[in-house]
This record gives structure tokens, C-alpha cells and sequence, in this order.
């Protein structure tokens, strides 16, 4: 293993890379060192999202870098794309969300569903920082199903009325405008779900921070609240007639950015355990010389290679436009697997010190369990999977 990237590109994926996607991954890597890793320890002890990033992170050009340029963003390639994901979250898996957020479930609706002057309105202020989005899909009792969602758009005589609420939404408190998925019709009736542009200062509109996390300390999670919010009839993103089926496709380009994302964290895990297991010394030599700690090393490099490629080969298809949802759902669900065992097992090589913030590994690990959980859990990926095989639906 030879090369600046020694023991976390063991296929040699980097001579698939062009020089840009090279170019974006050094970039985004040293950025990382520079302004993640100093303060992100005390940023997870301290509950907070460390907003004063965000405008340096839109200057880099990591805030919907997939899309035009004409909208004011980086208009790269989705291997491009995924490899910022992965160097974000090298730092913290919060870095990475937020970019995920603002860029695929934000800008993305914008941009494939929105009207020209909602998109000249919010994409460039999204891409620079200068503005903050979320997402609102998930509600307190519609999670894995949103087919049922409660929060309601009603027609008025000069626009529409929101009411209802939506938990669990990544940068809720800090967003300038939040993209709100409501029903218009009858409840369970999934045609007729609409997609909503939401400036957070419209009276009757309240986000109110997740307490008592035990996990993704370092990233802004929220309640939103929606009492009698009046807004204009262009509230509405005019081509999301797709029901259901649009805010999926957002979590589609989101599980993308994630099965590139997790391999950053597995990286950075894999990093800190080889390192720590040539210097701890125990029984009269360094842990690394160990055959159980071999074993361990030697399954980690195992699982992240075959993750990396995964990730890469999604990137192909994507830039191909042959991608399906189901080939993502394979990558999320495999890729997360693999990093939550990856930062277990490299939290374990560290032994007490494992345990510790100055460490990275049990910060992945702790913020690997919401990745798990969100964007579709484990499970209902496993039912996207298993219905694809089958033909049978099981949920
Ligand atoms: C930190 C964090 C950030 C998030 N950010 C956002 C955001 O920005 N925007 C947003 O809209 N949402 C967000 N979410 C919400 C997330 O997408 C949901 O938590 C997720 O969809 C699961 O929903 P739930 O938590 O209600 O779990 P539930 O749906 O209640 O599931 C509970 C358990 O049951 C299992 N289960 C569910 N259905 C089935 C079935 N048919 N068969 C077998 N098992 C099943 C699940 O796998 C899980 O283990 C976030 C969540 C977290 C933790």
C-alpha cells in the first residue's frame, strides 16, 4: 500500500478519478482538516451545529454541486458529488447532513420541481449559504410510511393554508426556508401530496430543537410547527404533480449522497484504528501485531473497499442516467451496515480511549445510528429489496 492515500484505496479507485474529481477530493479533504477537525469535538460535547461553516462551505461550492451553474451552483459530476459526501463526513456525519439536506432535498426539489422564479429566487442564496433550507416530510406518526401524513394544504381564495407539524427535521431551527410535502386532497391519498416553498418567517410557523439526542450531536434536529400558515398560491412547487412518488426521488439523490457519505466515516475509522494499533503497546508490543487486531483491520479494509465500490459504480450509472431507486436503496442500506460495524469495531481496537471525544470513532459510531434510521431505516430498505426480488410487497 503506497501513495498519500495509503490503506483506504486498496482497489486503487483513485486512478478511475479525473482530474477534477482528484482535484474536488483534495480540496474538500484539506478543507476538512483545516476547519472540521479542530472544532468538531467540542461542537458534538456542546449540542451545536457549527454554523459558521456554512458560508465557507458554499464558497467551496458543496451546497447542491450536482446542479447548473446557472443557478449559482458547481454543476460537477455525481462521482464529484459523492466524493464531497464522503470527505464531509470523514469529519462528522452533521457536516455531511447538512450539505445532503441544503443540496438533495432542498435545492434538488427547487430545481426539478420548482417554477423558474422560485428557482432564481432561492438556488443561488442556497448555494452560497447565504440561506438555509430543510426538508419536511416525516411526521410524529407517519416516519417509514408518509403516505398518511396529517399536515394539510388547503385551498383559499388566494393561495393555500397550512396546518399540521413535522418531527425530526435536520437543520429545522437554523432554516430560512423549509420545503414542506402536505396533503391536498384525503388523507392516505398519496396523488394528491404537494410540495411547498415555506419562508420560515411566515406567521404561524414554528421550529422548536429536538432535546435529549444521544446522537448527530453536532447537527441541528427540529420539530416544525405549521398553525394556520397562510401563503401565496406560487408557495406551491408547480411541477410536483407526482404525488408520493417526487418526495422520493428527493431521498433518492439524499441515499446516493449517503452511500458515499458512510465510506468517509468508515475511512476516518479505519485511519484512527490502524494508527492507534502501531502505537499502543501492550503485552510487550505494539496491539497492531496482534493477530485478533489483524483479523479486525483486515475485515474493516475488507468492507470498505467492497463499499467504495459500490458508491462508485452508483456514481457511474447516475452520470449515466441508468440508475434506478432500488440500486441506491443496495447502496444505502449495505454501506451504512458496513460503517456502523466499522466504527464499532475500530471504538473497540481503542480500547478506553475509544470512549473518548479526543478519538473519532465512537462520534461515528453514535452518529452512524441515526444515518441507520433516517432516510429510509435498514428495514425498509431491506423491503424495498425484498420486493424488488420477489415481486411481492411486504411492508
Ligand atoms: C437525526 C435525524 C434526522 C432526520 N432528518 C429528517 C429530515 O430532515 N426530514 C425528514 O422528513 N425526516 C427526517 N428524519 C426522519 C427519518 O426519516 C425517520 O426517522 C425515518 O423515516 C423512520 O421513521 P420513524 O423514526 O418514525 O420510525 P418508524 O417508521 O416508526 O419505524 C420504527 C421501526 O419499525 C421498523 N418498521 C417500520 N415499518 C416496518 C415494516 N413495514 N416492516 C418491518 N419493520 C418496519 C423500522 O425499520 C424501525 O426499526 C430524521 C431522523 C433522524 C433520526
Amino acid at each position: 500500500m503506497a501513495g498519500k492515500f495509503e490503506g483506504v484505496d486498496f482497489y486503487d479507485i483513485d486512478t478511475l478519478l479525473t482530474e477534477e474529481q482528484r482535484m474536488v477530493r483534495d480540496t474538500i479533504r484539506d478543507w476538512v482538516e483545516d476547519r472540521v477537525m479542530p472544532l468538531i469535538g467540542d461542537a458534538y460535547i456542546e449540542r451545536r451545529f457549527p454554523k459558521e461553516l456554512v458560508p465557507e462551505m458554499g464558497e467551496l461550492g458543496v451546497l447542491g454541486a450536482n446542479l447548473p451553474e446557472e443557478y449559482g451552483c458547481a454543476g460537477l459530476d455525481n462521482i464529484a458529488y459523492g466524493i464531497i459526501m464522503q470527505e464531509l463526513e470523514r469529519g462528522d456525519s452533521g457536516i455531511r447532513s447538512f450539505a445532503s439536506v441544503q443540496g438533495a432535498l432542498v435545492m434538488y426539489p427547487i430545481f426539478a420541481f420548482g417554477s423558474e422564479a422560485q428557482k432564481r429566487t432561492w438556488l443561488p442564496k442556497l448555494a452560497s449559504g447565504e440561506a438555509i433550507g430543510c426538508f419536511g416530510l416525516t411526521e410524529p406518526d407517519y416516519g417509514s410510511n408518509p403516505a398518511g401524513m396529517i399536515t394539510r394544504a388547503e385551498k383559499t381564495a388566494d393561495g393555500w393554508r397550512l396546518n399540521g407539524a413535522k418531527m425530526w427535521i435536520t437543520n429545522g431551527s437554523q432554516a430560512d426556508v423549509a420545503v414542506v410535502w402536505a396533503q391536498t386532497g384525503e388523507q392516505g391519498d398519496t396523488r394528491s401530496i404537494r410540495g411547498f416553498v415555506v419562508p420560515t418567517d411566515t406567521p404561524g410557523f414554528t421550529a422548536r430543537d429536538q432535546k435529549g439526542k444521544m446522537s448527530l450531536l453536532a447537527s441541528d434536529t427540529s420539530e416544525l410547527v405549521f398553525q394556520d400558515v397562510e401563503l401565496p398560491e406560487d408557495a406551491m412547487l408547480p411541477e410536483s404533480t407526482g404525488g408520493l412518488k417526487h418526495p422520493l426521488m428527493c431521498l433518492t439523490q439524499a441515499r446516493y449522497g449517503i452511500a458515499w457519505g458512510v465510506v468517509g466515516s468508515a475511512m476516518a475509522c479505519f485511519d484512527e484504528a490502524r494508527s492507534y494499533s502501531k502505537e499502543r503497546v501492550m503485552f510487550d508490543g505494539p496491539i497492531g501485531g496482534k493477530q485478533i487486531q489483524q483479523v479486525r483491520l483486515a475485515d474493516m479494509l475488507t468492507k470498505i473497499t467492497q463499499a467504495q465500490l459500490v458508491a462508485f459504480r452508483l456514481g457511474q450509472m447516475k452520470d449515466a442516467g441508468t440508475m434506478t431507486p432500488f440500486q441506491v436503496s443496495l447502496a444505502k442500506r449495505a454501506n451504512v451496515d458496513m460503517a456502523c460495524d466499522i466504527a464499532r469495531e475500530a471504538r473497540r481496537l481503542l480500547g478506553a480511549n475509544g470512549i473518548l471525544v479526543e478519538y473519532h470513532s465512537m462520534r461515528h459510531m453514535a452518529n452512524l445510528e441515526s444515518v441507520y434510521t433516517y432516510e429510509g431505516t435498514h428495514d425498509i430498505h431491506s423491503l424495498v429489496l425484498g420486493q424488488t426480488i420477489t415481486g411481492i410487497a411486504a411492508y
